[in-house]
């Protein structure tokens, strides 16, 4: 392709962009296809010449819309917003276009300075403290893009580890890093994503993860307490997450309160806000951020709420020598004479190479303004007001949590199990799309405002297509079990109950009629595309609750079919024992010592799993 045809090419790309988004209503939300749809249209040895570019095209809307989740229709209710706009878009195509690899000042000057510059303007938008700016005076911090939330948890983490080791190191200079990471804790809420578990097996380190209060947000008085259980325990806290906004119902901990004990413990605070965190630019939403002072680093997408298209996560930090000290390597060839005076944000993040993100950013802001974010952001925030009183006129459902932002999280009064069928009916019909979560062991479903152009009739028409799901339900369980009109009111509601009770029965009768249909087919796709675990509300983050709660320090894993479950869950007890049996100065002595001391931990560990395999009942292996 030459610049010629790259010109006309180029013009029906973009008419071909902006139809798509003319469109999109036109087609499903969800596509109805089945896994593996994709190997019978297209061969599965790449061609020997070249192709034809019309051919290209028109597989395009042939072979790959069909199998395309629309994220941007105006039905696409799911997870969070996928920030997308035509500055961004345009900005992307520049940035692919010039495409330079910014790994440090010297690779692309501008690539650089403007991530700095824009990631200040950004900022102060939110109204951090001056302490995380890059250019405000005596400062030692700073903001750098990242690819997602996932990885700026990831570099905190990493970096509030080499910090504490580094301390530890010096006062105990012949100590193995290895030994002391063995007694480093980190703390997150239950409520966390679950990006922070992974991140904490990544670095092998422990995680211990909290109770949240009945709102959902992670307490101080819960944190200090296990920190204080810790300590007296020989743990090391070093690291503590917090979520503004969390991804099941937009639950906020309480920083006010969690931020002054991270000071006293002298741990690393890093503040999570992937989605909320986008409307700190509109001051009045800003009263979550009480508190911000505390954190050493902060993070939030302008990819999911600020009409950014993916990647673009910003982070700050406080102190930047403390992260790049965890991530500086130096060899000759990336190496130039201006580093003293300049950033080479390679040391800032995990990747070497970097693509030129700022400018899709820089398009943004400066096309639709401050003012303008703003008005999207309450927009958003006005259009899931809406929807909850929709939700609230109907006695039939109940709102879950408190709205936050554009996120409702919604439920039919009555068992899980309904909900459950009410959400696979929907989604498999391919009228909208949305996902549910597990709230105090409760099955609700979310409905996040997601389009960037959403209007009251989207809202309205959503509950339209809610509702009347719930009333066909409603009517199928009712024709199934309350037949006799001639029933007093005693021996309907009678009737009703054991409906409720026998709901499985009627669940599988449904799926017999829908196993005949190509709905049933979609509705299993749906659930293979979702995220396991915000989809599945088998799946989830905590013991099951009998009996008194209790805080567990957890990881997770996947079962044979890529199913995450959680793993072993190793609770209070047993590691207070076997911190006690871990004399590891004695043991590690002599061979013989070492060799009792590490049978003895892993049989008693291995029984207290097995046991709690047996109690549970939920352990896989
Ligand atoms: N943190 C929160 C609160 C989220 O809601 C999400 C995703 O929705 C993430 C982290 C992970 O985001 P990413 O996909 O950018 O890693």
């Amino acid at each position: 392709m030459n610049s010629e045809e790259f010109r006309k090419r180029g013009r029906e790309m973009v008419d071909y962009i902006a139809d798509y988004m003319d469109t999109i209503e036109n087609r499903r939300v969800t596509p109805a296809i089945e896994p593996g749809y994709l190997k019978d249209l297209v061969p599965l040895e790449a061609p020997q010449k070249g192709e034809d570019w019309d051919d290209i095209m028109k597989d395009v809307e042939n072979k790959i819309m069909p199998g395309v989740t629309h994220w941007q229709h105006p039905r696409f209710h799911a997870y969070f917003p996928s920030g997308n706009s035509y500055p961004s878009i345009l900005g992307d195509m520049l940035s692919d276009g010039i495409g330079c690899i910014g790994f440090s000042w010297a690779a692309s000057p501008a690539c650089t300075e403007l991530e700095t510059i824009v990631l200040d303007w950004l900022g102060k938008m939110v109204g951090l403290p001056e302490e995380f700016l890059s250019f405000s005076e005596n400062s030692k911090g700073g903001g750098v893009i990242q690819g997602s939330a996932s990885e700026c948890v990831l570099v905190s983490l990493l970096a509030a580890r080499a910090h504490m080791i580094r301390q530890l190191k010096k006062q105990h200079p012949f100590v193995e890093e290895g030994l002391l990471l063995s007694k480093m804790m980190a703390y997150c809420s239950k409520e966390a994503h679950s990006c922070v578990e992974k991140a904490a097996m990544m670095a092998f380190v422990k995680l211990r993860i909290l109770e949240p209060d009945e709102n959902q947000s992670l307490r101080g008085s819960t944190l200090q307490q296990v920190m204080e259980e810790d300590r007296a325990m020989g743990l090391i806290p070093f690291y503590v997450e917090t979520t503004l906004g969390t991804t099941s119902c937009c639950s906020f901990d309480n920083l006010a309160e969690i931020g002054p004990v991270c000071e006293e413990y002298g741990v690393w605070l890093h503040v999570d806000g992937a989605y909320a965190g986008n409307s700190f630019i509109c001051p009045e939403l800003r009263a979550p951020m009480k508190g911000i002072e505390y954190a050493s680093s902060f993070n939030f997408n302008p990819n999911k709420f600020m009409l950014t298209n993916f990647d673009c996560s910003l982070m700050w930090v406080k102190d930047r020598f403390r992260l790049t000290q965890a991530l500086v390597v130096d060899p000759l060839y990336l190496q130039h004479s201006y580093s003293e005076k300049s950033i080479d944000y390679r040391h800032w993040g995990i990747p070497l190479s970097r693509r030129f993100r700022a400018l899709k950013l820089w398009f943004v802001i400066r096309s639709f303004g401050v003012e303008g974010l703003q008005k999207y952001i309450r927009e958003h925030c006005r259009l899931a007001q809406r929807f909850e009183v929709h939700v609230r006129k109907d006695s039939r459902f109940e709102v879950a949590s408190p709205v936050h932002l554009g996120l409702v999280c919604f439920r039919l009064r009555g068992s899980n199990q309904i909900n459950q069928k009410l959400l696979s009916s929907i989604n498999a019909s391919g009228k909208l799309h949305m996902v549910p979560a597990s709230l105090n062991d409760k099955y609700v479903i979310r409905f996040c405002v997601c389009a960037q152009n959403a209007t009251d009739a989207d809202i309205d028409h959503a509950w339209d297509v809610i509702s009347q799901f719930a009333t066909d339900m409603q009517d199928i369980i009712n024709d199934e079990i309350v037949d006799n009109k001639e029933a007093t009111k005693d021996e309907k509601e009678e009737a009703e109950k054991e409906a409720e009770e026998n709901a499985e029965e009627v669940f599988a009768m449904l799926d017999r009629k829908n196993k005949k249909s190509l709905r049933y087919k979609r509705s299993f796709f749906v659930r293979m595309v979702s995220d396991p675990k915000i989809y599945n509300p088998k799946i989830v983050r905590s013991l099951p609750s009998s009996g008194p709660r209790r805080h567990t320090t957890s990881e997770t894993t996947t079962d044979e079919n890529n199913v995450c479950v959680n793993s072993p869950t190793i609770d209070h007890e047993i590691i207070t024992e076997l911190m006690q049996t871990t004399n590891l100065e004695k043991a590690l002595k002599d061979e013989d010592n070492k060799l009792k001391f590490l049978t003895k931990t892993t049989s008693d560990l291995s029984e207290r799993i097995k046991m709690y395999g047996r109690r549970e009942g939920e352990i896989k292996h």
